[in-house]
């Protein structure tokens, strides 16, 4: 069964890491088909280690404090009892009709045609923050280095472009992040073969960020 529309209570509103080059292209559009990225974290598999937002962090230069993605750890039981837990994930979904991309008064917030990945143009950023509240996921931070507003890109600038699949996909040791174009068979055998669920707002667009619900057992330390 598939279940796109199950809707969820949240509550939130030295590591070394070796890969291949496996992405030979940033693929173009077929048939006039806008090209669009997918990631699609398994939560049955996710046991909330955040191995790959150290990662992310690591390889995307995010400055102390931020984050570009988190995986939230949403108590599904109560404390007396409870070791079952919801493993979230945070980062930017790559959304269709981005509100971050409509009120950016300067276009420095888009959408790069030729992958569909939403970007910031760095040198068009003048770092008025317009794009962070826009975002309904709070998935964006403002560089306090560089003043210039940053969030996921599926690593289009630290790994894609260099044909290495996104960092929190390769360092992940579950297993739980799958990364590919949306129409490729990976994802869409995936999609076609597993309960999922996407996490989506009103008034903004269809994610490109699948989930497979999965409420986790995590022993106790201290039973
Ligand atoms: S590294 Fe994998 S298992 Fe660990 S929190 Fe991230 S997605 Fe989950
Ligand atoms: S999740 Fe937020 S930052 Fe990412 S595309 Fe959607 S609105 Fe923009
Ligand atoms: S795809 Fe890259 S930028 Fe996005 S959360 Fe994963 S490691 Fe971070």
């Amino acid at each position: 069964m598939t279940c796109s529309r199950r809707k969820f209570v949240l509550g939130m509103g030295s590591v070394i890491f070796f890969s291949a080059p496996v992405f030979s292209a940033l693929g173009k559009a077929e048939k006039g088909a806008p090209v669009r990225y997918a990631m699609i974290h398994d939560e049955v598999k996710c046991n909330g280690c955040n191995i790959c937002t150290v990662a992310c962090h690591k390889v995307n230069k995010v400055p102390t404090g931020a984050a570009r993605m988190s995986i939230a750890h949403i108590a599904m039981t109560p404390p007396e009892s409870g070791n079952t837990y919801h493993f979230f994930r945070h980062s930017c979904q790559q959304c269709e009709d981005a509100p971050c991309i409509t009120v950016c008064p300067t276009g420095a917030s888009y959408r790069d045609d030729s992958n569909g990945i939403v970007r910031v143009d760095k040198p068009k950023c003048i770092g008025c923050s317009y794009c962070i509240s826009a975002c309904p996921y709070q998935v964006r931070y403002l560089n306090p280095v560089t003043h210039v507003a940053d969030k996921c890109d599926f690593c289009l600038e630290s790994r894609l472009m260099k044909g290495f699949t996104p960092i929190c996909v390769s360092a992940c040791p579950q297993n739980a992040l799958i990364f590919g174009r949306e129409d490729s068979d990976v994802v869409q055998n995936w999609l076609k073969t597993h309960d999922y669920y996407e996490y989506q707002l009103p008034n903004v667009g269809k994610p490109h960020l699948y989930r497979r619900p999965g409420p986790h057992e995590v022993k106790k330390v201290n039973a």
